[in-house]
Order: structure tokens, then C-alpha cells, then sequence
């Protein structure tokens, strides 16, 4: 199937005369009217929107068979086309030909290109996939006593005045009125005026177009777009609908519409259409080429406002192109996967029966089910590439234990990997306990911040395996650190791992076999973000919370509230249960903020007398930090005051009291997860927002957390304030989407779409062999950030 107009139709070109010289022109004599077909085929080709050089070569192919020939000229001139068209025919020679670069364009020389280059647009392609960010509907004139401040618009009229003003300085302005029937209005040029001057003169008759300001007491627009219109122009008939595009400094919009449209008219019908044909039927999408047409030079029909809104089935095919394209790259990279050679594991061996009898609560409904997911996985003999989805609180880690015992009971190690020390060290607390019923297994903490002779002993006991399971952070895959025999790796709290690290854990087993990989997030991801993100993971979800528990009551106080705060803490305490006092801490204000909690810490301690009350942050030493959460779980402490390094996994179910200051600086996520850290017994939890006056965005954020407790819907309310960009934190590297069109808020649906596509397409076809287009397109959009291999 081919992909683009310009394979169709040089196929209908080719095909014909490879036939004729096929088997030494045996078949030639039965061939009729070969000339008038491969001439036609030609001028159909010609009509296309393909570059000079191209139609060059074309055009002398239809010349060459533009009449009869003579049976003797017929071979050779056969045999001259069909070598002239081979270049043409390469597969990649359309990809190569969009990606030239933008020098090589009719108008643009190399000091033009260098100022595109600034902004990113350097090739053919970057030009056509160059959206507009709006459009002008000039096909109507306005009466200039209708045009209206603050809004865009086409009107025409006859110049009555035009001159230079006083120069000041260096600057000239440029002045002309024009004026209709209807009333006068003042146009002017601040830059450039000379230009404009040659041909703005009293009595000519001019279109304008831009931005209707108030100056003094009239109206005025500065650097309009003009025509000058000639003796039997129609004054009314403007240019249709007319993109604006975000232009380099220096390029006049209309000169940029100019090397668009050579882009368009030169190039669109090289760019591929990947899309399945049935997908693109169902949702009447044009093909890519026609859709780049219908966006950069619409119908004088079109609907300008569904155009800015980017709400048109030819937005939509860029939208499906582009998730489609990752969606399949997700697939194959899932397949890929899915044949890497893994370590099978046995997780009914009777040690992983009694660890699951010995934890301290029975398994609720959804985590059994996604334990049997995930001891399914670690039967085979391949990796396990496992998202494991569950609010905060849903019990992740029991069924990260049992797959840890499995992996023991069969002779192996695991690795369970925190984003945080503290994390990693209340991980490591919450293991001795849930493994009271696998009592063989030897498990052990690795932190950077361990002294170095412990760690030393750590990292030997795991490269000679007497180590089966080890829990960590990040310093656990340093180069320094081997493992014996490593089958599996948990990665909880993974929104905080940037893909590449995940990728980079991936790689660790020994003989070259790849470990089970299962990651965990309390961060409820929406849906569309986890489709495009984690497309290449299997998910699991817990969407059960353990029996007896009841959301924690959120309650919002502003400033000055304080001694309400105080109040809830008196009661919580009286109650016999134990509170948090949470501050942000910012790496730009790190000091400020420490000492902040640190004051905190110490007014509290003031109020009230005789309660132990601790602090927590991260840059206490490890050992520090983890003999006051010792304490706060035993109940010595009543009070921790501490930095977001609580924000994940901490659990101690007398904690009833959450509160949280200066809650406008923190994430929506944050604030879920802080919340879930109470109310984790049997008595109901509060949480305490303590929010300064803040912005529109922190207010929604208060609000969102307000209305619901149901994490994906907090996540959904998140991805829809901080846009998928942000979503995750800027500190993750090598995050994926680098998406062009899709917007994940706005394109959910179409996300889900594409990766049904997607799978099916792999499913049918695993190698993409019978998709030779659409493997390319995967591997020149994808395939470096995926890792793909085996694509194409
Ligand atoms: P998260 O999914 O947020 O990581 P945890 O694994 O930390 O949740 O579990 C939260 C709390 O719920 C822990 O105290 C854990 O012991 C408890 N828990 C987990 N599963 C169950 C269960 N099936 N029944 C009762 N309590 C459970
Ligand atoms: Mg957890």
C-alpha cells in the first residue's frame, strides 16, 4: 500500500512499463497503447504537489512517451524511464525529500534560513507541520465604522492623508488615514514606513488587515497587512480565510505565508498518510497531504473558528497521525519485549504460600487479582513489563512482597526501588513486618547515605547472592553495584523515574537476561497520559482500598486561622493519635523553607509543653532521620513536623492529623498523597490545607482536592490545570511525549483510538512487514527515544 500520493502515482508510471520490460520485453508486443497510458499517468502525476526536480524527471518521462514510437525507440526509450524514475521509486527518497532544508526553498535564501533555523524550523517538514495560530477571516469587509477595539479585521478604503511624523531619534512613524463611507481610521507604521510610503499615497484605494486599538479618541491599527487595490478590484472580496502563522522576528507575515504555500504546493504530497484506512474512513479524516492544504490554505468555506480551535477533521488526522505513530512504536516496543529472553519464576513454591498466609491482613479482592497478574508474568520465561496502578493507600507493596519472596523461593534476587531514602527506609521497616511469614528470606537496605563499610558489605553480599532481596534508592543501579542473580526489579512510585532510568534498570540480569520489571505508582496517571507514557507496560489496577477505611475529611484554612489549627491539633492528641505538620520545601528556597519548619517545629514544641514533637527533613543524615521515624511509628513522638520527604509511602495508622502549610504551594498529586498518609486505621483522618492567597491555578488545585477523594479524577483535574508538560515534574529526563499536535486533556479519546489501532496493527503484523511505510515513518519519529531495534 502506498503511503503518499507521489508513490501512488509513480507506481501507476512504473508499473505498466516494468511490466512491458519484464522477462527481456517478452511481453512488450501485447502491451496496447503503452504511450498514452504511461503519458496520462504522467500528467496525473504532474498535477501533484511535488517539487520542481521531481517534476522535471517526470516531465521528461511524459515527453518521451507524449506520442507513438516506433518499435525499434521503444526499448531503449522504456529502459531510459524506468532508470530515470528509480531514484524516485527508492523508498525513502520522499522522507529524504521533505527533510531538505528550508535554504533550498524557492524565496528563502541562507540568511532567511538561518533566522527560521532559530525557531526551530530548519526543513521542509518543520515548515508544513508549522501550524497557524490563528486565522483571518478576510472575506468580508468590515465598514470602517464597525471595526471593533481589541479584535482582528479585513475593511477597505481610499487614503485621504498619508505623511511621516516628527522623527524621534532614529524612529520615523508613518502615518495614513483611510477612510470609507462610514468614518475614517489611522493606520501606522512605526518601522519600515519608507517602504510602505511608495505606495500608501493620498487617493489610493487600499485593503487592510490587523489589530483595531484605541488611540486617544479614535481608532488605529499599527502594522497592518495591506493591497493596494487597482481600478476594478472588487473592494469586498478579500483572500478568503488567510493562516497566521507565529513568525520569526524580522519576517513579515505575509512573506512567511508565501514560503509556506511553496512548502505546501512543492511538498504535501510527498508526506505519508500512516493511518489504518478504515480509521481514517470511520472518522473522515483526509489524508495527511489534503488535511496540511485544509489547514494552511483553507476554503474560502471553511469554518475560521473551527480552524482556530484546531477542531477539524484535518487537525484530527494530524492529531491520529502523530498518536498512532507512537502508539504502534509503544506496541512494537511491547512485542520486542515480550521476546526478550527472562528468568521463569515459581511463585506457587510453598514459601510464597506461607508468606502469604503470614502477612498481617488477608488480600482484598483486587489485590489478589493483580497478584495472580503478576505471578502469571513471572512464570514465563520472558521479562515482565508491568504497570501497577492503585491509589494511595491500596496496599502495593504486599503484593511487590510476594512477587520478591517468589523470586527468592526460586533461587533469585529482587530489587525494590524508592525515589526517596526515606522511603526506601520506611520500605524496608514495612518489609520486616509483612515478611514475618517468609522468615528465610534475607533482605537488606541499600542508601547512599549508608556508612560506606556497611554498604560495602551490602554490595558484597549481593554480588555473591546472600542477598535476596535488596531495597533502595537509585544508588542501588550504580555502576558499582552487581547482583548474583537479580530476576526482579520494583519501581515504586515511578512518576518520580524519568523513562530512561526505568529503561536503564531494564538491562541488569545476569547472562543477559532480563529481569521482571514491575512499576509502581500511587499517582493516579489519567488515563490518556498512562496510554501514551507506559504504553509499552501491561497494567495492573488496585481499585480497591483495604476494608474499613474512610477518606480523610479535607478541611481549607486560610492565614490567620491558626489558632483553629492549634485546636484540631489539641483534640487529635487528646484522642491519643498523632499528627503531621507538613512544610514545602523548594530547592530555590531551600534555606528559607528549612528554617521556616525548623520554627515551626519549635512553636510547636512551645505550645504544647510535655509532647514530644520531632523534625524531619532531607538533609538530616540518614540515620538521624530514621531513628525520629522510629520513634514517631513506636508513638514516642506525637507531632513530626517535617518537609514533603513524607509525601510517599510513610505509614503509621494512629496519624489521624494531616496538616499541611502553605498547601498553594504544593502539587495536586502531592496533595493526594500527603492526605492518604491519614486516616490509614480504623479512625477517620483530617487533613489540614493551610493555603496563603494564591493563584487561579494553586485555587483550583484547593478546590479539586476539596470536591473529590477519588484519585483519578484528582489526576484527570491536575492534567487539566498543569497541561501533560508539567504533570510530571520538570525534573524528569528523557521524558517521552514530544508531542506535536495532541493534546492529551483535549485528545483522550483519540489517544484510546490510535492505541487500539496500534496494537492491532502489530497484532496482525508483528514486524510491520507488510507496512514498509508505516515502519519507516515509526522509526524516524520514535524509534531513538523508544529503543526500538527490530523495527523496519
Ligand atoms: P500504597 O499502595 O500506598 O503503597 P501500602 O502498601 O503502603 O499502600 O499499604 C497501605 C496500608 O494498608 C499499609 O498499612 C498496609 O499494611 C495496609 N494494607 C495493605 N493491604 C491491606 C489489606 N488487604 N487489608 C488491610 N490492610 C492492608
Ligand atoms: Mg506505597
Amino acid at each position: 500500500m502506498s503511503t503518499t500520493p507521489f508513490q501512488g502515482a509513480l507506481e501507476a508510471i512504473a508499473k505498466p512499463l516494468e511490466f512491458a520490460a519484464a522477462e527481456d520485453f517478452a511481453r512488450l508486443a501485447r502491451v496496447k497503447d503503452l504511450e498514452r497510458g504511461v503519458a496520462a499517468a504522467c500528467a496525473r502525476a504532474l498535477a501533484l504537489a511535488l517539487p520542481p526536480d521531481v517534476k522535471r524527471v517526470i516531465g521528461l518521462v511524459e515527453a518521451s512517451f507524449a506520442k507513438p514510437l516506433a518499435e525499434v525507440e521503444q526499448k531503449p526509450v522504456i529502459q531510459r524511464a524506468l532508470a530515470a524514475l528509480a531514484a524516485l521509486r527508492d523508498p525513502s527518497f520522499a522522507d529524504a525529500a521533505i527533510a531538505r532544508p528550508l535554504s533550498g526553498l524557492a524565496g528563502i535564501g541562507p540568511k532567511r534560513a538561518q533566522q527560521l533555523a532559530q525557531r526551530g524550523l530548519r526543513t521542509v517538514a518543520d515548515l508544513l507541520f508549522h501550524l497557524p495560530s490563528r486565522y483571518d477571516d478576510r472575506r468580508a469587509s468590515v465598514r470602517i465604522a464597525d471595526l471593533e477595539v481589541g479584535r482582528r479585521a479585513t475593511f477597505s478604503g481610499e487614503v485621504k492623508v498619508a505623511d511621516f511624523g516628527p522623527r524621534r531619534g532614529r524612529v520615523r512613524t508613518f502615518s495614513a488615514v483611510l477612510g470609507d463611507e462610514s468614518g475614517v481610521v489611522t493606520l501606522k507604521w512605526f518601522r519600515g514606513g519608507e517602504a510602505v510610503a511608495s505606495s500608501v499615497k493620498k487617493g489610493v484605494r487600499l485593503r487592510a488587515t490587523g489589530d483595531v486599538r484605541r488611540y486617544k479618541f479614535s481608532k488605529e491599527v499599527t502594522h497592518p497587512e495591506i493591497d493596494v487595490l487597482r481600478e476594478g478590484d472588487e473592494e469586498g472580496a478579500g483572500e478568503g480565510i488567510v493562516a497566521d502563522y507565529p513568525t520569526p522576528e524580522g519576517v513579515a507575515p505575509r512573506t512567511f505565508r508565501r514560503w509556506v504555500a511553496v512548502a505546501v504546493e512543492q511538498y504535501s504530497d510527498l508526506v505519508p498518510s500512516t493511518l489504518p484506512a478504515k480509521l481514517a474512513a470511520q472518522r473522515g479524516l483526509p489524508p495527511t497531504p489534503e488535511a496540511l492544504r485544509q489547514i494552511h490554505q483553507p476554503a474560502a468555506e471553511a469554518d475560521p473558528e473551527a480552524l482556530r480551535r484546531r477542531h477539524t477533521a484535518a487537525h484530527e488526522r494530524l492529531v491520529l497521525e502523530e498518536l498512532y505513530l507512537l502508539e504502534v512504536g509503544l506496541a512494537l516496543r511491547h512485542a520486542e519485549r515480550a521476546k526478550e529472553p527472562g528468568v521463569a519464576l515459581d511463585p506457587a513454591r510453598p514459601g510464597v504460600v506461607a508468606a502469604l498466609a503470614g502477612l498481617p491482613f488477608r488480600l482484598t479482592a483486587a489485590q489478589q487479582r493483580v497478584w495472580q497478574e503478576i505471578a502469571a508474568d513471572l512464570a514465563e520465561p520472558h521479562p515482565m513489563n508491568r504497570l501497577l496502578q492503585g491509589d494511595v493507600g491500596s496496599g502495593k507493596t504486599a503484593v511487590a512482597v510476594l512477587a520478591a519472596v517468589a523470586a527468592a523461593e526460586s533461587g533469585r534476587q529482587a530489587a525494590l526501588m524508592a525515589p526517596t531514602e526515606l522511603l526506601a527506609e520506611q520500605h524496608a521497616r514495612t518489609l520486616r513486618t509483612l515478611l514475618a511469614g517468609a522468615p528465610r528470606l534475607r533482605a537488606a537496605l541499600l542508601t547512599a547515605s549508608l556508612p560506606r563499610a556497611e554498604a560495602e558489605t551490602i554490595r558484597a553480599g549481593l554480588a555473591a547472592g546472600e542477598i535476596d532481596l535488596v531495597v533502595g534508592t537509585h544508588a542501588l543501579f550504580q555502576a558499582e553495584v552487581r547482583f548474583a542473580r537479580l530476576a526482579l526489579v520494583v519501581i515504586d512510585e515511578q512518576h518520580r523515574f524519568g523513562v530512561l532510568q526505568r529503561q536503564a534498570l531494564a538491562g541488569r540480569g545476569p547472562g543477559g537476561l532480563h529481569p521482571h520489571v514491575l512499576v509502581m505508582t500511587a499517582t493516579p496517571i489519567p488515563r490518556s497520559l498512562a496510554l501514551t507514557l507506559y504504553g509499552d507496560l501491561d497494567l495492573s489496577v488496585i481499585d480497591e482500598l483495604p476494608p474499613g477505611r474512610t477518606p480523610a475529611r479535607s478541611v481549607l484554612l486560610r492565614e490567620g486561622e491558626g489558632p483553629r489549627v492549634v485546636e484540631l491539633v489539641r483534640e487529635t492528641l487528646a484522642r491519643g493519635e498523632q499528627v503531621y505538620v507538613v512544610y514545602p520545601l523548594v530547592e530555590e528556597s531551600e534555606k528559607v523553607d528549612l528554617r521556616a519548619a525548623t520554627e515551626q517545629a519549635e512553636r510547636i514544641r512551645a505550645a504544647f509543653a510535655g509532647v514530644r514533637v520531632d523534625l524531619v527533613h532531607g538533609r538530616q543524615a540518614a540515620a538521624e532521620r530514621s531513628a525520629a521515624m522510629d520513634r514517631f511509628v513506636r508513638g514516642e513522638t506525637r507531632i513530626l513536623v517535617s518537609t514533603t520527604v513524607i509525601e510517599v509511602g510513610v505509614d503509621v495508622a494512629n496519624a489521624t492529623l494531616m496538616v499541611v502549610e502553605h498547601a498553594e504551594r504544593f502539587g495536586l498529586a502531592q496533595l493526594h498523597q500527603l492526605r492518604g498518609r491519614v486516616g490509614r486505621g480504623k479512625r477517620p483522618g483530617t487533613c489540614v490545607l493551610v493555603a496563603r492567597a494564591s493563584s487561579e491555578d494553586s485555587e483550583a488545585r484547593l478546590r479539586a482536592l476539596l470536591e473529590t477523594s477519588d484519585g483519578f479524577a484528582i489526576a484527570d483535574a491536575d492534567l487539566r490545570i498543569r497541561g501533560p508538560g508539567e504533570f510530571l515534574g520538570t525534573r524528569q529526563h528523557g521524558r517521552l511525549p514530544d508531542l506535536r499536535f495532541a493534546d492529551l486533556v483535549r485528545d483522550a479519546r483519540l489517544v484510546a483510538l490510535a492505541r487500539e489501532a496500534a496494537r492491532e496493527t502489530v497484532r496482525r503484523d508483528p514486524g510491520l512487514r507488510r507496512a514498509e511505510g508505516l515502519a519507516r515513518a515509526v522509526r524516524t519519529r520514535w524509534g531513538e527515544r523508544l529503543a526500538l531495534v527490530g523495527v523496519g
